[in-house]
């Protein structure tokens, strides 16, 4: 009896695989069968193929399929700072002489999302956290572009234009606005296009959010479900301010405000005192490691010791870069510089950014790796490029010598959203050009003339 191949809508076929599953398996000549933005078959090339007749095939020679890889913390409409920001100070929120977030209108935040994500994209992000003022526009890009997004707005009342000057002034009414606009975000968009993008709270930091407005995300967590997405322990000035305020450390009052556990994504933990390692390794909780943001502070955060504690770790590029491989490999080296000695390796780190970025946002049942029945959120690398030889274990090659400019496709929810490296459901370099435009207003504004 022959068996009739049945329909699919996509076959990625005769390519290298790192599937990245339970077993780490890996096929020299494999296909995987899309249909329905699932994966329904992966396996020998020649056996998936005969038992498929796809409506598209991509042809896999000369290419490595990965699963696309997830950065879980990162903020697009902040591209208008980054070649500038690292250079003159820390987070863009508390530093004067720069474009500000509220200088910023819908229409800007939309430019520089399209900008952002088209960057993640282009170097195989499938699934990214972004989270900032005007949500619904990074939303819309999100949908535009074809990312799989986790969106929130940025939860805060402190007043920025104190902040920029040192100081502290919370008040009612911006945490009221901040809060209407995740609850619009949430509104519109939570659930959209079967689920790609998901809507979240996103406190943005203990120092710059008073205890009534933490106490309020948490009650509104609680009652929406997801993801508390937050900055920790980013810098000296925060934590002092805290513990100023509280008389505890900024770990110690998200875990008093009923903040601190598994659902907290928390960028940063650099400046930790001694007791909140093991205070955040209990709570289970994830750290979204931003290796290239913290080495450009000057410190970088303790991951081992915090993995050790117990805390789960995942990475994200948080503005400054939008390639997540480039990441991997700062992670890898910075926590050797910082542990002097060997620690950490290729495989690890690749987790990082795959499994446990998914597993952070309860997406680990969907997305992180290539198996039956997942989302087909898929990466295809250009094994041609000279960065992509010699290929040996595969792991190793990946995050200590590729780069994100050796993707090639990207497929996510099953539908190709980059090919040979050019966005296809938008158009790239219109995007590129109209976020130049943006930067060089406002950075006319800010007192200087950029030379684009
Ligand atoms: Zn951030």
């Amino acid at each position: 009896m022959t068996d009739t191949p049945d329909p699919c809508d996509l076959l990625v076929d005769d390519t290298l695989i790192l599937t990245l599953d339970g077993e780490d398996r890996i096929l020299s000549s494999g296909a995987i069968a899309i249909r329905d933005r699932r994966i329904v078959d992966i396996g020998p090339a020649r056996d998936v193929a005969a038992r498929w007749t796809p409506a598209a095939r991509i042809d896999g020679r000369n290419r490595l399929a990965l699963p696309g890889l997830v950065n879980v913390h990162n903020h697009t409409p902040l591209m208008i700072t980054r070649g500038m920001i690292e250079d003159v100070g820390l987070a863009p929120m508390y530093t004067p002489g720069i474009p500000q977030g509220h200088w910023l209108s819908e229409d800007d935040a939309h430019a520089l999302s399209c900008l952002g994500l088209y960057e993640v994209l282009r170097s195989g992000c499938t699934t990214v956290v972004d989270f900032y003022r005007y949500p619904q526009s990074l939303a819309r890009a999100a949908a535009e572009l074809g990312v799989r997004a986790v969106i929130a707005g940025r939860v805060h009342d402190a007043d920025p234009a104190a902040l920029a000057t040192g100081r502290y002034e919370h008040l009612t009414r911006i945490g009221e606005a901040s809060l209407a606009e995740n609850a619009a975000l949430i509104e519109r968009w939570n659930g959209h296009d079967g689920g790609r993008i998901r809507c979240d709270w996103a406190p943005h930091a203990p120092d710059t959010c008073s205890d009534d407005l933490l106490r309020e995300v948490a009650k509104l967590v609680e009652a929406h479900g997801g993801n508390i997405h937050t900055h920790l322990s980013q810098l000296p000035n925060e934590v002092e301010a805290v513990k100023a305020r509280s008389g505890l450390t900024p770990p110690q009052l998200m875990d008093r405000l009923g903040l601190l556990d598994r659902r907290l994504i928390a960028a940063h933990c650099i400046h930790l005192e001694h007791d909140d390692i093991a205070l955040c390794g209990r709570s289970g909780m994830t750290v979204a490691h931003a290796p290239i943001g913290n080495a450009k502070g000057g410190r970088i955060a303790p991951i081992v010791e915090l993995a050790e504690a117990g805390a789960r770790i995942a990475l994200c590029t948080d503005t400054f870069s939008g390639d997540l491989v480039e990441a991997m490999r700062w992670a890898l080296s910075m926590q050797r510089i910082h542990r002097q000695g060997h620690v950490l390796d290729a495989r690890t780190v690749l987790g990082w950014a795959t499994a446990a970025g998914a597993a952070a946002l309860g997406l680990g049942d969907a997305v992180g790796s290539l198996e039956i029945g997942k989302r087909a959120d898929i990466v295809l690398l250009d094994r041609t490029s000279p960065s992509l030889a010699p290929l040996v274990d595969g792991y190793g090659l990946l995050v200590h010598g590729a780069s994100g400019h050796d993707v090639d496709t990207v497929i996510v929810d099953g539908r190709v959203v980059l090919a040979g490296g050019r966005l296809a459901l938008a158009d790239g370099d219109a995007i590129v050009a109209r976020a130049q435009a943006v930067a060089n207003r406002l950075w006319q504004r800010a007192g200087r003339h950029p030379i684009g």
